[in-house]
């Protein structure tokens, strides 16, 4: 789960790094307020989307010229200017893709004077098993540059669970972002701030980019991206009420109310399948034989029908879909509910679409005989190629 930037800047102020003041505002009337109660004279107004580059990005509405998503305002009212301009916008940056996204709230914050952009994430490293910090003085810009073009920019520090942050720790970091002075002093508290609260908070994900040093000397955490691992939501009753729905999926969000692994995709087969890794081979078989998946989607072990309905209902609201392909391996799963779920989905919303079906396992004498008498135009198909085969031949037509 991802959250706002003004959400993960109050997060983090909690555990004493330094942001500067701000307030979220989700209409331009609350602008002249918002900016109001920050000392001045330089004010950011920056859209609030779960997207990155929003400084780089442009209003799908306002044309080539315009300003992107970060603006920078030397008056309170080039602030209110600025939000009526942006609010309810589309804003396209490299991440959003090409639809962009709707800018529904604005952070408007006490601007900063900078003098040299960093980076600075944190992240759970796979190699080494250790939550790592990753820093560059290459602050501000694409970090997928900067690994691409000079990698040698980037620097790695794992942390020991055992000791948390060390002074090691510290200096390698202060030495590889070149800091010195007053920002040398702060990093001493900084980062094991930031550390602390990827812990506690269960991150997957803490970006600082860029964390700036300021004229003044001292270190500043001006953007800031959280993501929170999904498996650990159950301890942490708090994140309901940062989790925005506006920037999910519409299927993901139905989905997830049925506790269903699901992901939209961007091809425009629809895919039910159980079990992660069969979904997952299922996607690869697909693409093998030149169609891409409108989906991953996982009905999980001993499904209901009413979960099965459910799944089958979220594939075919796709309007991108054009073709479904059933594979079921029945372990747990059985076949049988699976040719009811979808029996009932289709009574209930029909079925515009080829639907390829392959089952296996656990009833699959019942599931077939099922769907047979049922009278839906199912294409049967009894091995992996073969449901491929078939469902990729069938959305060509
Ligand atoms: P992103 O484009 O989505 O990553 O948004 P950021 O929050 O990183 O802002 C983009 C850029 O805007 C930064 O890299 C800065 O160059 C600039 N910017 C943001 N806030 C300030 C500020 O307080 N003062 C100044 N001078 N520039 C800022
Ligand atoms: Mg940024």
């Amino acid at each position: 789960m991802n959250i706002h930037e003004h959400q993960a800047k109050a997060l983090l102020k909690t555990y004493g790094a330094p942001v500067a003041e701000g307030v979220a505002i989700h209409s331009a009337d609350e602008a002249e307020s918002a900016a109001n109660s920050l000392p001045g004279p330089l004010y950011v107004v920056k859209s609030q989307i779960h997207a990155g580059g929003r400084g780089k990005g442009k209003f799908k509405e306002l044309g080539a010229d315009a300003k992107g998503g970060v603006r920078l305002a030397k008056s309170i009212d080039e602030v209110v200017a600025n939000a009526r301009e942006m609010l309810g916008n589309t804003l396209v940056t490299k991440q959003t893709g090409p639809a962009g996204k709707q800018v529904n709230r604005l952070y408007i914050e006490d601007g900063a004077d900078i003098a040299r952009e960093l980076y600075c994430s944190l992240l759970v490293d796979r190699a080494t098993g250790r939550v790592s910090f990753v820093v560059s003085t290459e602050g501000g810009m694409d970090i997928e540059a900067v690994a691409e073009e000079t990698p040698e920019k980037i620097i790695t520090v794992a942390v020991d669970p055992d000791t948390g942050v060390t002074p090691e720790n510290i200096d390698s970091i202060t030495l590889a972002l070149k800091l010195d002075g007053d920002a040398a002093e702060d990093a001493k508290s900084l980062f094991p701030a930031l550390y602390k609260a990827f812990v506690e908070n269960d991150m997957s994900l803490l970006e600082v980019n860029p964390l700036i040093v300021m004229e003044d000397g001292h270190l500043r955490v001006l953007d800031a991206k959280v993501s929170f691992d999904n498996n650990a939501a159950f301890r942490h009753e708090e994140w309901a009420d940062m989790r925005d729905l506006s920037e999910e999926d519409d299927k993901e969000i139905e989905a997830s109310k049925y506790d269903l692994a699901y992901v939209a995709l961007d091809g425009n087969i629809g895919c039910m399948v159980n079990g992660a890794g069969l979904a997952m081979s299922t996607m690869d078989i697909i693409k093998l034989y030149g169609a891409e998946p409108a989906n991953f989607l996982d009905v999980g072990g001993g499904a209901s029908k009413e979960k099965v309905t459910a799944a089958f209902k979220i594939i075919t609201a796709d309007p991108a879909v054009k073709g479904i392909l059933v594979n079921i391996f029945g372990g747990i799963m059985r076949c049988d509910v699976i040719a009811e779920g979808v029996i009932a989905a289709v009574k209930e919303v029909g079925l515009e679409v080829p639907l390829v079906v392959r089952l296996e396992g656990t009833r699959v004498k019942e599931g077939k005989e099922i769907l047979d008498k049922s009278g839906l135009n199912v294409i049967s198909a009894d091995d992996l190629d073969d449901a491929a085969q078939k469902i990729v031949e069938a959305v060509k037509k």
